[in-house]
């Protein structure tokens, strides 16, 4: 175990010296007596060195782009070009206070002002937000906007949202927590929408139908316009979660084929690194008859001026955070799609596509990949299914032979990968949801391919190594039930 930076410290050892005190002010005038300190505060001591070493081994524990392949899938966990990542780091950027006056922030309004427009066409609808910060929270607004459509027409009955059962899991939550009720229809037997479960859903009070497309099996919804003129028949919207755009963009307009309002995952797809928890930035597209209702403010351009127009103010559903949203996310989707050009994010949607297809195809042969499709999209759901009955033929064994895909997981942690994202979707037994992207090259894709049949091998012949995984990294197996239920994160010194 490392230990921690607390059973590092060396009395009396520092890593900075600290200018004389020139500030002649009395300590016990400004802070009340019961707020001061009645003891020493017991700080680490330590040299610049040995703090730079600690943090850094901390680091290495972890997994990251920058280290390995990291195929978890539904998460678009893309290399991030260091170039934007130095521009949004430069002082004409991060120095700006969000309170500077219009005119003297110019520049930043002109990247706002483009990012809404390159979205918006590449949504192929009217305009975009980019105040939401997470693609839940993009769910979220467009869902409000849908809701104040139908308000403003009169229409307060309509308040269900159906959608089926491969839907991302924030799309049900984003739908209760925008005030509306889910309406749940089964997907049929190739994972796709039923249409006909669908038709039967629908009568006055949908509100409109939400699709996580490319959906969680990496499958495109083929049916989307049949989908859409029933939707629309009955005054519904049509919205699209588009987290997984990183297969479609540029080759898809959602709004071409019958959608009304998507939400991008910028920082999955037009790259910020993320994970942990954030920040994001998950921006809205709509069609003209809902922009009204968008957040306020927009940036608009008058002439050659970049303003903050507050003038939708009376239809807008309101702000949804503070000032413009993420602006550092923002400014790094910017850079994306700028260095990138049309065309560019056309190429990368399609190697995004090639790379899922080249491991499935080989994988294929060896692990269960239900839903038996000819070709994905950007990532693909394998199981356990086949480890496990085979380990059964060769061993006889069934307690032996218990392989579940949290071992294969781990496994492949031991291998120096990070694991796909596993038991997602749940309309799929044990599954394992793989998501190359684009910017891996096909010997690193290889290699994970030749460490998947490495760790068939060993569930048929040898499944102890799988079932005691990993052994290698710093911890090995954690409750990860405890770990929610009774968290405790202090280290008493
Ligand atoms: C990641 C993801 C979301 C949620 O995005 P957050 O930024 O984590 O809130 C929603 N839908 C799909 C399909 C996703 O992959």
């Amino acid at each position: 175990m490392t230990k921690t930076i607390f059973e590092k410290s060396i009395p009396g050892r520092k890593g900075a010296i600290l200018p004389q005190n020139d500030v002649d002010i009395d300590i016990n005038d400004c802070i009340p007596e019961k707020f001061r300190r009645k003891s020493e505060v017991k700080l680490p001591e330590l040299s610049e060195l040995d703090v730079m070493r600690h943090f850094v081994e901390l680091s290495q524990k972890n997994h990251f782009i920058e280290k390995g392949f990291y195929p978890l899938g539904s998460c678009t966990m893309k290399y991030n070009p260091k170039s934007h990542e130095a521009f949004v780091r430069s002082s004409c950027l991060m120095d700006l206070h969000p309170y500077q006056p219009e005119e003297t922030v110019q520049g930043a309004l002109e990247i706002l002002y483009e990012l809404q427009n390159d979205l918006a066409e590449v949504a192929g609808m009217k305009n975009t937000t980019l105040q939401p910060v997470a693609g839940a929270h993009g769910e979220f607004t467009g869902l409000k906007i849908m809701k104040a459509y139908h308000i403003a027409k009169g229409n307060h009955h309509k308040n269900e949202i159906i959608l089926p059962d491969a839907a991302h899991g924030t799309n049900p939550a984003s739908v209760a927590l925008a005030g509306m009720k889910v309406v749940e229809i089964k997907s049929n037997s190739k994972g796709m929408v039923d249409v006909d479960a669908l038709k039967a859903a629908i009568n006055e009070n949908t509100a409109g139908f939400m699709l996580t497309n490319p959906n969680t099996l990496g499958l495109f919804e083929p049916q989307i316009e049949a989908i859409a003129a029933a939707i629309h028949a009955v005054d519904g919207l049509m919205y699209m979660d588009g987290a997984n755009m990183n297969p479609i963009l540029g080759v898809v307009h959602p709004g071409k084929i019958g959608f009304d309002v998507m939400h991008y995952n910028l920082h999955k797809t037009v790259s910020t690194p993320h994970g942990g928890g954030g920040p994001g930035s998950g921006a809205v597209s709509v069609v003209e008859k809902l922009e009204k209702f968008l957040p306020y403010p927009m940036v608009n351009k008058v002439g050659d001026k970049f303003i903050l127009d507050f003038s939708h103010k009376d239809t807008s559903i309101g702000k949804v955070h503070s000032f413009y949203g993420n602006f550092a996310v923002n400014v790094r989707a910017w850079a994306y799609i700028k260095t990138l050009g049309g065309k560019g994010l056309r190429r990368a949607a399609e190697n995004a596509v090639i790379n899922a297809n080249y491991i499935m195809k080989k994988l294929a042969k060896v692990y269960h990949i239900p839903h038996d499709h000819t070709y994905c999209m950007h990532e693909f759901v394998a199981t356990n299914e086949w480890q496990k009955k085979r380990c059964f033929e060769n061993l006889g064994d069934k307690e032996k032979c218990n392989i579940k895909t949290l071992d294969i997981a781990k496994r492949l942690l031991d291998k120096g990968y990070h694991a796909p994202t596993i038991y997602f979707p749940l309309i799929v037994h044990e599954a394992m949801m793989i998501e190359p992207t684009e910017t891996e090259s096909k010997q690193t894709l290889d290699e994970f391919i030749e460490a998947m049949i490495e760790i068939n091998d060993e569930c048929i012949n040898n499944p102890e190594i799988v079932l005691n995984a990993p052994t290698n990294t710093p911890i090995r197996r954690v409750d990860d039930v405890k770990a929610v239920k009774d968290l405790n994160v202090r280290f008493v010194w």
